[in-house]
């Protein structure tokens, strides 16, 4: 919860100081709510949930003074009703195993650190993990996989750089049957020369690991950048067209004033949120509940 709320901070701080200057000194009518309102779409919650908490913050208070700790409280228990729903554990079926979690994202949304930060988790838990560096496009991101497989002591099956990812992900999940690992983690490349590229390439991905386990993958998840805004919101599209995103993590919720972006995708889209980041550290990834991330984000 600390780690949340400082990771927050900056979404929480410029919400909390924009509806404290609002109300200071005023009492509460229709220009009040709708200066409300602007603070919330500012705060990327998008315009259904910011116009739903305006006039949740309406109700009853017309012509009386309002405090800006009764807003916050209204925009904690508004957006804890439009993350409720989606805050879901990822659960590993152990009756699958490998367990096959497909990674996708766009490049630098945090995928491969996600990647790392969750072997270290399962590890934790007890269960053996290998890692697939199945963004072959880039040489950087096959090492910094490799580097999180050394400290989390998880095999890492890649590749030379432009090799075939499909393949790669084919061997990766015959070993991980082999060696009888309880959960493959696979990366995947977040940029190619092209948009529809990158889409028919996972696509392929996801054909050829269905040729080794027709069950696979288990889970896809999407990586969001939360610094990126509005623009998650079509790369949730794009993305969940392409390969049937079964979950969100979004990341870097620290230092950005844009967290409000997750209760947006939230109210669109209904997938489940699983983890968020708030650090680069290996601990930094923590499971997505919705009271704290809405209390955060309220201030
Ligand atoms: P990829 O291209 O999607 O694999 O992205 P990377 O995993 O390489 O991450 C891109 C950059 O974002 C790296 O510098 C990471 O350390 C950083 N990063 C990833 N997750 C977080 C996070 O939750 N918070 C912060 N502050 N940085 C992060």
């Amino acid at each position: 919860w600390r780690r949340l709320s400082s990771g927050l901070k900056r979404t929480s701080s410029s919400l909390g100081t924009a509806v404290a200057d609002l109300v200071t000194k005023r009492k509460l009518d229709r220009a009040m709510l709708e200066d409300i309102e602007d603070v919330l779409l500012r705060a990327d919650l998008g315009t259904e949930v910011a116009a739903r908490i305006s006039e949740a913050v309406g109700h009853g208070r017309y012509d009386k003074s309002i405090s800006a700790d009764e807003v916050k409280a209204v925009v904690a228990s508004e957006v804890e009703k439009v993350l409720a729903p989606v805050a879901k554990p990822l659960i590993i079926d152990a009756t699958q195993r490998p367990f096959v979690i497909l990674v996708v994202g766009v490049n630098g949304s945090g995928k491969t650190t996600t990647i790392g930060k969750l072997a270290a988790i399962f590890s934790a838990e007890g269960r053996k993990v290998m890692l697939a560096a199945g963004d072959t496009f880039r040489a950087a991101a096959i090492e910094q996989l490799k580097v999180w497989g050394e400290r989390t002591t998880s095999p890492v099956i890649a590749g030379a750089q432009g090799s075939d990812s499909a393949s790669l992900a084919f061997n990766a999940l015959s070993s991980a049957r082999e060696e009888k690992r309880d959960v493959l983690l696979i990366d995947t490349a977040g940029r190619l020369q092209n948009k529809a590229e990158l889409m028919n390439e996972l696509e392929k991905v996801v054909r050829v690991i269905r040729k080794v386990d027709d069950t696979a993958p288990h889970a896809v998840l999407l990586v969001l950048d939360a610094t990126v805004g509005q623009n998650a919101l079509s790369q949730v599209d794009a993305f969940h067209r392409t390969a049937g995103v079964t979950g969100l993590v979004m990341t870097k919720l620290d230092g950005t004033a844009r967290g409000g972006i997750l209760v947006a995708l939230a109210e669109k889209y209904k997938l489940p949120v699983h983890f968020i980041g708030v650090g680069e550290g290996i601990d930094d990834l923590a499971p997505f509940t919705a009271s704290d991330f809405a209390k955060a984000i309220a201030g």
